[in-house]
């Protein structure tokens, strides 16, 4: 509805349906990506679809804010532009909002020129400042939300009332470009857990759209469900009412472990 505005059309295609995007590539403009997809965590093969669309006389943007460039650089896959919320793991306090934009002088004169002085959005000094003072942690940021996101989703994975986990690092493709996993994922649970009781019962988790911080945070995936509804009811989301993505932050990983056992007990239905 947005782009139309615009005057641009728009194809949503499945990023691991090769077939689907042969397809819809030819006269595009522009494919844009995120990988790993949000929510159900699947991690694309950002060399071939990069090649794909350069065949096509099309340009490649990716969303890179769940890897940040610790993990991903896709640049170095032949991707010809690259954007992050620096909202989420390069601000990672939850107190900025930002974003940034990365790619060729060409493609960034192209940008400065012609388009930002039309949308605004100037980055004030203040958060300017905060923004290089969480770069001067997220490598290390990054590994803690590696290490402990890895740990728990092999916990979570082997729960009994965990039916399915998301996370790319459970079931790594032959072709990942992740050097790292960042703190945020899905599971899925059974019928027997009342999400809204666990989503209430966790202590340490606060209800959350955002993520990437240094507070963990949980969003069962009917919230957004029902949003997508509300403002455009022929919108289907895509994913299973039964899912709930959690963002792992800088707490103890045992500390997270222990909250959300304890939640899932409290929430599993007699
Ligand atoms: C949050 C988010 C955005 C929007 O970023 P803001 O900085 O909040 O405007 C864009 N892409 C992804 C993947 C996000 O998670």
């Amino acid at each position: 509805g947005f782009c139309q505005r615009f005057g641009i059309t728009t194809e949503f295609v499945d990023g691991d349906d090769e077939a689907a995007i042969r397809a819809a590539l030819p006269g595009a403009s522009l494919l844009y990506l995120e990988s790993p997809v949000s929510w159900v965590m699947s991690e694309l093969n950002l060399n071939k679809l990069a090649t794909l669309a350069r065949d096509a006389g099309a340009v490649t943007i990716i969303d890179n804010s769940w890897a940040s460039p610790i993990f991903q650089q896709p640049l170095l896959c032949g991707i010809d532009i690259v954007v992050h919320s620096a909202s989420k793991y390069i601000s990672g306090h939850s107190d900025v909002v930002a974003g940034l934009v990365i790619a060729s002088q060409q493609h960034i004169n192209n940008i400065a020129r012609h388009i930002s002085p039309f949308l605004g959005g100037k980055l004030s000094a203040h958060e300017a400042s905060l923004l290089m003072r969480g770069l001067r942690t997220l490598p290390i940021r990054m590994k803690h939300h590696h290490q402990s996101g890895m740990a728990l989703a092999e916990q979570l994975h082997a729960h009994p009332q965990v039916t399915a986990v998301c996370h790319p690092g459970l079931q790594p493709q032959p072709w990942s470009t992740l050097r790292g996993y960042s703190g945020l994922f899905a599971f899925e649970v059974t019928e027997q857990i009342d999400i809204p009781v666990f989503c209430n019962a966790l202590q340490l988790f606060h209800m959350g759209v955002s993520w990437g911080g240094f507070e963990s945070l949980v969003m069962p995936a009917v919230s957004v469900i029902n949003q997508a509804s509300e403002f455009n009811s022929a919108v289907d989301f895509g994913v299973s009412p039964r899912l709930i993505r959690i963002s792992i932050g800088l707490e103890e990983t045992d500390d997270l472990w222990a909250d959300l056992q304890q939640a899932l007990a409290t929430a599993t239905r007699a």
